[in-house]
């Protein structure tokens, strides 16, 4: 075995969804064992659609996967946004070379399956990850000098520290920052995936298309290389489940879009099977790490969907935490400290201004006037600079 980092225990992950994959492979790349349990029989993700910023094709490139994601993603020309209910074009961002050469990186759609697949194979090759399902991690003991962690079944694991990714529903948290349960939006999230010969083909098209209509919106773009279509449609609801698996039903959401344009019903009506994601959040904390264990991702700063950035920012964390890691093997709560000071003002900042975009893009009446002002009075480059605090990080 290759000379590991830390000493001999292995730093144990709770969860492996996209943070959790991401950083026992980011941590095996600096000689770290790591041990990942994950409670589902099977390592695996819904399937969906996801955006990729240029931020996370830096973290990526840092650890060598930013072409094998690439590979699978398709690289939409444009960013546009219109008015559900006229049909009226408000902005068009360009999304290719200009914008490469702007941040350095592109920006990608991709499928959920996709990116963790990668990121379950890039674990899958490295003899420092023992990759272990059906295991719910129940409960952990900090002795200051290693964890002990309680599973599902009442076996224990020891480790040098306990990474915590077990998403927005944390059960480390609770013991951590003990906020209580995450904030509910009272926005609700339909979403399904078409083939890209279910399109209508005057409806295809290669961009990231928004269409904001009064208390609702609605984006699709392509999939896997173009070959499936995303649809995620959103609206004002006070249904509440928790899990992202549920099926939605079709009338509830048809009573919301039914009065816009034939470009958004039309698409709409096409979908038989509608999976729901009650959206959630919380405030944003500093604190979330305490002694050997730390949390990442959705459990650390779980922010609304419209900045289209939780698995990009889960991403970067693993990305930061395992070069803190690396900086001060001997002494991981500093380590977990010094990436939760780097992290918390970058992922609090995201979690604000996401709540903030979804209000303009369910604006209505004098506020949606105002956006449209101000999202359509912009040249590219102003567009750009607009939202370079994100893509230009971390
Ligand atoms: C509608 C919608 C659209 C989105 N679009 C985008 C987008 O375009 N771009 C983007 O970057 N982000 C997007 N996101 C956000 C992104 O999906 C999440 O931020 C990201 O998946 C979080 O990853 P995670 O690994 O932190 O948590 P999760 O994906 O929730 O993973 C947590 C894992 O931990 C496991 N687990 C939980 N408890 C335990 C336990 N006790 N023991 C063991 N395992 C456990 C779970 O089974 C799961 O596998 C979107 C979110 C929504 C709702």
């Amino acid at each position: 075995m290759a000379q590991t980092n830390g000493g001999s225990a292995p730093i144990l992950i709770s969860g492996g969804g996209i943070g959790g994959l991401a950083t026992a492979y980011a941590l095996a790349r600096h000689s770290f064992r790591v041990r990942v349990f994950e409670q589902a029989p099977e390592f695996k993700e819904v399937g969906a659609g996801i955006q990729l910023g240029p931020n996370i094709f830096r973290v990526l490139e840092k650890i060598g996967l930013k072409d094998e994601i690439l590979a699978d993603a398709h690289r939409p020309p444009a960013q546009e946004m219109r008015d559900a209910l006229t049909g009226k074009l408000i902005a068009n961002i360009p999304l290719g070379d200009e914008f490469t050469k702007r941040f350095g990186q592109p920006y990608a759609v991709t499928h959920r399956a996709d990116i963790h697949a990668t990121f379950l194979k890039a674990c899958q090759s490295s003899n420092l990850i023992s990759l272990e399902t059906s295991r719910r991690v129940d409960g952990y003991e900090d002795h200051g000098d290693h964890i002990a962690v309680t599973l599902e079944n009442g076996e224990r694991a020891e480790g040098s520290a306990l990474v915590g990714c077990d998403g927005m529903w944390s059960s480390i948290r609770e013991r951590i920052v003990g906020d209580g349960k995450p904030r509910v939006s009272r926005h609700i999230a339909y979403r399904a995936v078409l083939k890209r010969e279910e399109v209508p083909k005057d409806l295809w098209r290669p961009d990231v298309v928004l269409w904001a209509g009064p208390r609702t919106h609605f984006v699709h773009y392509p999939l896997r290389r173009g070959e499936l279509y995303n649809l995620v449609a959103v609206f004002h609801s006070d249904h509440y489940e928790e899990g992202w698996n549920a099926e939605g039903a079709k009338d509830v959401m048809w009573q919301h879009f039914k009065m816009q344009v034939p470009q958004v019903t039309r698409m709409l009506e096409r979908i038989e099977t509608w999976r729901m994601w009650v959206l959630c959040d919380r405030e944003p904390v500093k604190d979330w790490s305490k002694g050997r264990v730390t949390l990442l991702g959705d459990a650390a700063h779980p922010m609304l969907q419209y900045l289209a950035q939780g698995a990009c920012m889960a991403t970067e964390d693993a990305v930061i935490l395992a070069e803190k890691a690396a900086a001060a093997p001997n002494d991981l709560p500093a380590a977990f400290k010094a990436y939760e000071q780097e992290r918390y003002l970058r992922t609090a900042r995201t979690q604000i201004m996401a709540r903030v975009y979804g209000e303009f893009y369910h604006a209505r009446g004098v506020t949606a006037e105002l956006r449209d002002m101000a999202v359509g009075g912009r040249n590219t480059q102003e567009a750009y600079d607009g939202i370079a605090w994100l893509y230009g990080g971390p």
